[in-house]
C-alpha cells in the first residue's frame, strides 16, 4: 500500500511526517486511525517511541500501526566531548538504516539576543565578541545549538572542508535529519533549543527533504521549533536559495558560507562559485524575502595568508552593502587532516575584526569550539567513507 499523493511506501517513517500528513495516513490506514496518531505524534517526537500500547486500543489497532509505521531513530555510534568555558561541546556520530555514519554536533552558547535584535550595519560597532571571556557561574545561561547534518559527504568540494573531501555520498531524508534532533533529545538527553544546518552537507544541495525536515521541525503538534531558533546555513547554492525563497517563511534564519569576497579567492576556496559568482550570489540574497528586521548571517572562516588583508575585509563591506542588516560571524579556520594554513593567532583575528567594524559591519567572532574532537567548523566529516559505494539519494519525502 502506498499514501495517497507520495511516493513512500509502508511502513512510513513518522519522523518525516507532519502531524497532518500522519494523521491522513493513519486514517488511510485503520478506521479512527486519524483521532489515534494525534494522541501518538508528540509521544513520536519527543520519546521517539512508538508506543501504541500506551493507549486503550485494541490489539488489531496496535498490531495495524506497528505494521504501517516506524519510528526511524538512528544508532548511537559513539559521543565525543571537550568541556569548555561555556559547557561542553558534544559531537554524537550516528549511524543510519544502510550503515552510514552522520555527524551532528551540540554547542553551547551563551544566551544572548537574537540574531534580529542585532544593530545593523549603520550601527555604531558594538562588542559582538559574543562568544569570549565573561560566564556567570549560572549554568542556566547556557543555550544549546544543534548543528545538525543534512547529507553524508557533501559535492560542492569547498578546500578548507573535511566533509568536501569525502565527496557526496547521499542525502538524508527528511525523516534521517528529523531524526538526529529526536535521537539526541530521546537518547542522549541533549537539550537543544536551537537548530543550524551546518553540520556534514549543504543543506540546499537536498533543499527538498531540508524543507520537508523544517516542516516537520515546526510543526506545533510535534517539536515546534520556531522558525527563528533554525538556521539554514548555505555556500551558496542558488537552486536551492530559491526554493527556500519560494517558501517565504521569513522568520527563519539565513546564513551564508562568504570566506572571500573577491571571485578569483572565493572560487579558489568555493568552486560553487564558479556556478554563482558573488555577483549573482549578491543579488540571489538582496532579493531573498525578509522580515522587518531580518539580519543575514555572513560566515567568514578566517584563514591566515588567504583572505585575512586589510582588502579583504573591504570586499567583504562591499559585498554586504546591499544586503541590508547582516551579522558577520568570524570563524578561525580549524585546520582538519588536510590543512590548507593555520589557524589565526590571536592578533590577527583581532585586527580582520577591527578592520570590518571599521568598514561598518557589526562583527560576532565565534570561539573555537571542538577543535579537539574535529568537532569544529569545517572539522565534521570520515573520509574513510569515501570507499563506502555509493547509493542512489532517497526518495522525497511523503508530505505535502
Ligand atoms: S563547507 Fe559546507 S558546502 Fe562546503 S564542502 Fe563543507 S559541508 Fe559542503
Amino acid at each position: 500500500m502506498t499514501l495517497p499523493g507520495s511516493e513512500m511506501s509502508l511502513p512510513l517513517d513518522i519522523l518525516g511526517l507532519t502531524s497532518d500528513a500522519f494523521a491522513a495516513a493513519a486514517r488511510f490506514a485503520l478506521p479512527k486511525g486519524h483521532g489515534i496518531a494525534r494522541l501518538l505524534y508528540p509521544q513520536v517526537m519527543y520519546a521517539g517511541r512508538l508506543a501504541v500500547e500506551d493507549h486503550p486500543v485494541s490489539v488489531d489497532t496496535v498490531a495495524a500501526f506497528r505494521q504501517h509505521f516506524t519510528v526511524g531513530l538512528l544508532e548511537v555510534v559513539r559521543v565525543v566531548e571537550e568541556p569548555g568555558e561555556f559547557g561542553t561541546t558534544a559531537k554524537a556520530i550516528l549511524k543510519t538504516h544502510d550503515g552510514y555514519e552522520v555527524e551532528c554536533v551540540r554547542i553551547p552558547m551563551r544566551r544572548t539576543r537574537p540574531m534580529s535584535d542585532v544593530r545593523g550595519p549603520m550601527s555604531p560597532p558594538v562588542d559582538e565578541t559574543s562568544d569570549i571571556g565573561h560566564r556567570t557561574s549560572d549554568q542556566e545561561d547556557t543555550d544549546y545549538t544543534l548543528c545538525l547534518s543534512s547529507q553524508v559527504g557533501c559535492k560542492m568540494g569547498c578546500t578548507f572542508c573535511e566533509t568536501g573531501r569525502m565527496g557526496l555520498i547521499r542525502h538524508l531524508t527528511a525523516a534521517e535529519i528529523v531524526s538526529e534532533v529526536v535521537t539526541v533529545r530521546a537518547k542522549l538527553g541533549w537539550p537543544v533549543r536551537n537548530l543550524v544546518f551546518m553540520g556534514m552537507g549543504e543543506a540546499l544541495d537536498n533543499a527538498d527533504h531540508v524543507i520537508q525536515a523544517l516542516k516537520v521541525l515546526t510543526d506545533k503538534r510535534g517539536l515546534h521549533y520556531s522558525q527563528e531558533r533554525i538556521t539554514i546555513c548555505t555556500a551558496g547554492h542558488a537552486e536551492g536559495l530559491a526554493k527556500l525563497a519560494a517558501l517565504n517563511w521569513k522568520r527563519l534564519n539565513l546564513s551564508i558560507s562568504l570566506n572571500a569576497a573577491n571571485d578569483e579567492a572565493r572560487s579558489r576556496v568555493m568552486p560553487v562559485n564558479r556556478k554563482t559568482p558573488l555577483a549573482e550570489l549578491q543579488r540571489i540574497l538582496a532579493a531573498y524575502p525578509q522580515r522587518k528586521n531580518f539580519t543575514l548571517g555572513v560566515n567568514y572562516c578566517l584563514m591566515p595568508g588567504m583572505n585575512d588583508a586589510r582588502q579583504d575585509a573591504t570586499d567583504v563591506a562591499a559585498f554586504c552593502k546591499p544586503l541590508g542588516r547582516v551579522l558577520i560571524n568570524l570563524i578561525p579556520y580549524n585546520p582538519g587532516n588536510a590543512p590548507l594554513t593555520r589557524a589565526p593567532d590571536e592578533d590577527e583575528i583581532v585586527r580582520f575584526i577591527g578592520w570590518l567594524r571599521e568598514d561598518g559591519l557589526p562583527v560576532r567572532r565565534r570561539i573555537t569550539k571542538g577543535r579537539s574532537i574535529m568537532a569544529a567548523c569545517g572539522q565534521l566529516g570520515n573520509v574513510e567513507l569515501r570507499k563506502k559505494p555509493r547509493v542512489t539519494p532517497s526518495v522525497p519525502a511523503g508530505d505535502a
